[in-house]
């Protein structure tokens, strides 16, 4: 059987028997694997520490063909990240990113990606003050990753360019300005003409569109991007996140409504 050696994250701990844990891993260069470490819940155990969620570990498997668990020859705790656990917000958003991984299906070969994005979220989380932009950030990096970004630059209905417009102002109400509609069930924006009346469109204004459009060609361009949320960007891309996870994820992160309920508030 061959050894493979990767370094991994610990995604999720279960108890397992009296003594023993199961942990969930995303490796670097193999998907995600859930391997056994045993004698784990033991206080004298080294792997004790090892399992904690948010762990960076080096660890030596081999792997059955079509077996559900590998088994773990070796490990090395690389980074604890004790520090996401000494601040109630940062641990709460370093468990969300985690569970979003956890529950995101990864295909094997594109494993590097999506523990690159995690292990970075988790590296500079403790130093990052405006923890919301941390956190819209992780979100749309994810649904770049998982390809579902929405589609900003034509209609998704009749394929007309949408972004290139200038926003026209309406003589009735000169100070409105007009508003960009998001239909996550077709992945993208509809036009004026395709606007429709469809409950699961979700509404933004001019300024999350631009927002959204400039992540939009930073992600695709491997390049990194500054540029701030306004308040009204978070309140109005956040519903568009939440569904699109609705829509392309297996179940919803349990960690999602007490990290809202935390953040309510924090600017
Ligand atoms: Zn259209």
């Amino acid at each position: 059987m061959q050894l493979h050696q990767t370094q991994s994250l610990v995604l999720k701990t279960t108890s397992y028997r009296d003594k023993d844990l199961v942990v969930h891993f995303l490796t670097k260069e193999f998907g995600k694997k859930t391997g056994i470490f045993y004698g784990a819940r033991s206080q004298r155990s080294a792997y004790r520490s090892m399992s904690e969620p948010f762990s960076l570990l080096g660890i030596e498997f081999s792997e059955k063909e079509n077996a559900d668990m590998i088994t773990i020859r070796s490990a090395d705790l690389l980074e604890s990240h004790v520090d996401l656990r000494k601040n109630y917000h940062h641990f709460l958003l370093a468990s969300y990113f985690t569970e979003l991984v956890h529950i995101s299906l990864i295909p094997d070969p594109e494993s590097e990606a999506y523990f690159e994005l995690l292990e970075n979220a988790l590296n500079h989380l403790p130093s990052k003050k405006d923890i919301t932009a941390h956190k819209i950030e992780f979100e749309l990096k994810l649904l770049h990753l998982l390809g579902v970004y929405p589609q900003l630059e034509h209609c998704v209905i009749c394929s007309k360019p949408v972004f290139q417009e200038a926003p026209v102002k309406t003589e009735l109400n000169p100070k409105k300005n007009r508003l960009y509609q998001i239909d996550i069930s077709h992945g993208g924006v509809r036009c004026e003409t395709c606007f429709s009346s469809n409950s699961q469109s979700i509404l933004i204004n001019p300024g999350s569109l631009m927002f959204l459009n400039r992540w939009s060609q930073t992600l695709r361009n491997f390049n990194s991007l500054e540029i701030r949320p306004t308040r009204q960007n978070l309140a109005e891309i956040n519903p568009l996140i939440q569904e699109s996870f609705k829509l392309h994820l297996p179940r919803q992160p349990k960690a999602s409504s007490l990290l809202e309920k935390a953040l309510d508030g924090v600017g």
